[in-house]
């Protein structure tokens, strides 16, 4: 598809601010290159590996800005929106807290937003790469947290287990996926870190419903959720700018993680997926310049969508065939990924993989026994394999 929607860059928003400093022009001005990129059916405006400086937020369309913001972790950044309004700023995600992601946040306030308030935080989800510093901004501010509600409640929930010890129906439920007592003891240690990456949430928020429109800067702007990745994902669809600020829902690369967790065994998130990005790619246009928290904005919603969809289904015939004889869900690794699974991505592994071993349950494709140790055992359903 032709980069024809492509905004160009440059433009800011307060030029008489500390931007038209000498040393900074020149930057600013060559941030975002001008050559798109085609790859693997995505179009890239601004090429795939475009790496915006951090702190120094880039125009995308009018009024709506990119700010990139390094995090310390394998996914080493995230991609935030600035929307501006007359009288101040809406802020999109928010970072992980951490004392480089403040001290980005402090510039951007002093030195981009000038002497406009923030007005709003909206959080697409409650990972705390996004939820990370609501807290802190909204109080800061006087302003409100703009959030689907179970994502709030989920994530007040979440944050609440901080210094609890592993309860033991968490235990249970790694044993039966196959974890070693090496394995769960690392899992007890390492329970509760969820609230230590962000800021206290406020304690009331502003609803976001799917479906429903609000106006920032005399724009429509529309709430998509979207449950799989987390259970109340907000993405949101801007018609009259021909954006999607997509979270995590829709990105170009990555194939999010979707995962079962112990506080719900049988969740079946892999199958609401599936359904809520066939939803978006039917209610939604193609022409969208996606704008995803990680990674390099694109065109091509419907393409990811159905890659997106597809890599799912190929994976769970894939994981079918690998049980023709029983298997616990640790032995299911080799199926799902192609690289080897250590302990640092053990949990993120064992979550996904129970994702689509519940989804075949579902499907009524597979079955499962749980053996004398207390360990799950999953087989093909014999009457399923037999049929051509
Ligand atoms: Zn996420």
């Amino acid at each position: 598809m032709p980069a024809t929607g492509k905004t160009p860059s440059g433009g800011w928003a307060n030029t008489g601010q500390l931007w038209t400093s000498a040393e900074l022009a020149p930057t600013i001005e060559h941030m975002l290159s001008d050559q798109p990129e085609l790859y693997r059916g995505l179009n890239y405006p601004w090429g795939r590996k475009v790496n915006p400086a951090p702190g120094i937020p880039e125009k995308i369309a009018e009024g709506v800005y990119w700010l990139r913001i390094p995090m310390p972790i394998s996914l080493d950044h995230i991609n935030l929106w600035l929307l501006e309004e007359e009288d101040g700023w809406t802020i999109v995600d928010t970072c992980l807290d951490l004392p480089q992601s403040r001290e980005i946040w402090e510039q951007v306030f002093s030195e981009f937003m000038g002497d406009k308030p923030v007005l709003r935080v909206i959080c697409t989800h409650l990972h705390p790469d996004h939820v990370g510093l609501a807290g802190w901004i909204t109080e800061r501010f006087g302003c409100q947290l703009w959030m689907s509600r179970e994502e709030f409640l989920m994530c007040r929930a979440m944050a609440g287990d901080t210094g609890r010890e592993a309860p033991e129906v968490a235990i249970r439920f790694y044993r039966a996926a196959g974890y070693t007592d090496e394995q769960l003891d690392k899992y007890r240690r390492k329970f509760g870190g969820f609230g230590r990456m962000i800021s206290p949430l406020p304690d009331s928020f502003r609803r976001l419903v799917d479906g429903e429109t609000f106006r920032i800067n005399n724009r429509y702007w529309q709430v998509i959720v979207g449950s799989g990745h987390s259970p109340e994902h907000v993405a949101l669809y801007c018609p009259a700018l021909k954006l999607l600020i997509s979270g995590d829902q829709v990105l170009p690369k990555i194939t999010p993680n979707v995962s079962v967790f112990p506080t719900e065994p049988e969740g079946d998130p892999l199958k609401e997926w599936l359904r809520s990005n066939g939803r978006i790619r039917d209610n939604l246009p193609d022409d969208l310049l996606v704008l995803p928290a990680h990674e390099a904005p694109f065109y091509g919603l419907h393409v990811r969508l159905t890659q997106l969809i597809e890599t799912h289904e190929r994976d769970l015939d894939k994981l079918f065939e690998h049980l023709a004889e029983p298997k616990r869900a640790v032995d299911c690794f080799p199926a799902l990924f192609k690289r080897e699974i250590t302990d640092a991505v053990l949990g993120m592994a064992t979550g996904e993989t129970l994702a689509h071993l519940n989804c075949l349950l579902g499907r009524r494709r597979v079955r499962c026994n749980r053996d004398e140790h207390g360990v799950d055992w999953y087989e093909q359903k014999p009457e399923i394999s037999a049929f051509d």
